[in-house]
């Protein structure tokens, strides 16, 4: 049953059409033969019969000739008639043998048997004859005239038995084949009902084992669509039938991971759009509320508003351009670029916020880079995305260390060293697709829209480039950038 459950669907149809070829097969051949030993039975019982009847004629007409020279013979005393006599008697005995041969098949043996001992005893009656014949002894002529002619009646009465012996054996014969033939066209019959019944069943079972776990694949399909993730099948049934269980399995988990990021994804973005948002009504109400407001306070409410706008904008754009990016309709403005200027720019840039939390840049690297070919538009915007991360995930008080160098392979790499939470290992790949965020993140409960480094990735793959993270837990994060020369 195991080995049957290793075949594949094709092992499956040749085992289960040459089971069905084989009863089939089987129940045919035994027919023919059963058919053919009927005919050879037949014709066997036919000719015997005919054979047996050219036997008692001649076995008549021998034994004719016998009581004529014989009858001649003692009248006449010739030697001569004698051995024709003789002659003729042995004419009987060949045919009797002769008949003996085939007295099986027609059950005349007894009556045979008969004739041979009347026809022995004439045929010593007359030896016995001729002995007192040639002595010239008187002998009694009447009886022995009597006991042949008994010997001889027996005989020409067991002849004419034999006839009708043999005509009965013929019957008898054509009636047991008749019977033995109905009963094998009995087991035939049985037979091929059996075969049959037993091919449906091939069949069924083989079709059944093809179409159960498909449809148990179908069901589970209708349970995926409603949005039915877990409960992996768990189906044993050709290994073709088993690889496109695992395949629905992979694509249900790949779903419901899909589902979960989309999830996550409108619980981020919901925050981070609402939130600035939130702050802007709020501003705007106070201001609706104290239009008398003025001054320093006027100036600190529009602040914030405008910070928030901008915040907005921003989240938008990176949404944009990453689809823009993902779409591949994105033109790249390549030009040989010097690198250290937009560092130092993204620095500048974050340096208000990092300083408020007493977070500080360190810039490790002395020397000529030699400038790459980039867009320094779009570089600019991955190097904002990885520094921002470093100062969002940064303890306060934390350090930020950026330093640049000869690739080996020609070009350049930079990388962002800060000392926040660091990235289990089993996120390192997974935190360049979007919307995906480590668990360090969650925990520590800093929102973000898990967009900045699959935009990074973008625009760094795009240009030849290469970007990776080397983190531990508890032991910060170093972001690698490598541009090709
Ligand atoms: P987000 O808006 O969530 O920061 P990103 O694509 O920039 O989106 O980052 C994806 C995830 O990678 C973050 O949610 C965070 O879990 C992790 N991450 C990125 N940078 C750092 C870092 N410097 N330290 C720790 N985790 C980081």
């Amino acid at each position: 049953m195991n080995i049957f459950k290793k075949l594949t669907v094709p092992a499956r149809l040749v085992v289960g059409f040459s089971a069905l070829f084989i009863i089939t097969t089987s129940v045919t051949v035994y027919s023919i033969i059963k058919l053919d030993q009927f005919n050879r039975a037949g014709v066997r019982m036919l000719e015997a019969g005919a054979t047996m009847l050219a036997c008692k004629d001649r076995l008549g007409e021998a034994l004719l000739s016998e009581i004529t020279f014989e009858k001649k013979y003692v009248i006449s005393k010739e030697r001569e008639l004698y051995e024709r006599f003789a002659e003729a008697g042995k004419e009987f005995a060949r045919t009797l043998d002769q008949a003996r041969g085939i007295a099986d098949v027609l059950g005349s043996k007894g009556i045979l048997d008969n004739i041979a001992r009347s026809h022995a005893r004439y045929a010593a009656l007359v030896e016995e004859e001729r002995r007192y014949l040639n002595s010239g002894r008187p002998y009694p002529l009447d009886r022995y005239k009597a006991e042949k002619g008994l010997s001889v009646d027996t005989i020409i009465e067991e002849i004419k038995a034999l006839e009708l012996a043999i005509a009965a054996g013929t019957r008898t014969g054509i009636e047991a084949l008749g019977r033995s033939g109905a009963r094998a066209l009995r087991t035939a019959m049985a037979m091929a009902l059996f075969s049959l019944a037993f091919g449906v069943v091939i069949a069924w079972s083989v079709t059944r084992s093809i179409t159960k776990p498909l449809s148990i694949i179908k069901k589970r399909t209708g349970e995926i669509a409603r949005g039915k993730f877990e409960d992996p099948l768990m189906i044993s049934s050709p290994p073709e039938i088993e690889e496109l269980a695992r395949a629905v399995n992979i694509m249900s988990a790949q779903l419901g991971e899909t589902e979960k990021v989309k999830s996550d994804f409108f619980a981020l973005m919901t925050h981070e759009l609402r939130t600035p948002l939130a702050s802007m009504k709020a501003g705007i109400t106070l201001l609706q509320k104290h239009p008398e407001r003025s001054g320093d306070e006027l100036h600190r409410v529009l602040t914030i508003m405008s910070e928030e706008c901008n915040r907005l904008i921003q989240q938008v754009n990176t949404l944009l351009d990453l689809s823009k990016m993902e779409a591949g309709v994105v033109d790249l403005d390549m030009a040989l670029c010097d690198i250290k200027p937009l560092l130092k720019k993204a620095v500048a840039e974050i340096e208000p916020l990092s300083a408020s939390r007493d977070i500080f840049f360190e810039f490790d690297y002395s020397g000529n880079i030699a400038p790459v070919r980039m867009d320094h538009e779009r570089v600019l915007q991955a190097i904002r995305n990885i520094v921002g991360n470093a100062v969002k995930y940064s303890p306060d008080g934390g350090k930020v260390t950026i330093s640049l160098r000869h690739a080996p392979a020609g070009g350049l790499e930079f990388a962002v060293t800060d000392s926040g939470p660091g990235i289990p290992a089993e996120d390192h790949e997974a935190i360049f697709d979007k919307y995906r965020q480590a668990d360090t993140s969650a925990r520590a409960g800093i929102m973000g829209t898990g967009l900045g480094l699959a935009l990074a990735k973008h625009i760094i793959d795009a240009q030849g480039g290469r970007i990776w993270v080397e983190s531990e837990p508890g032991k910060g994060s170093t972001f690698t950038v490598f541009l090709p020369g």
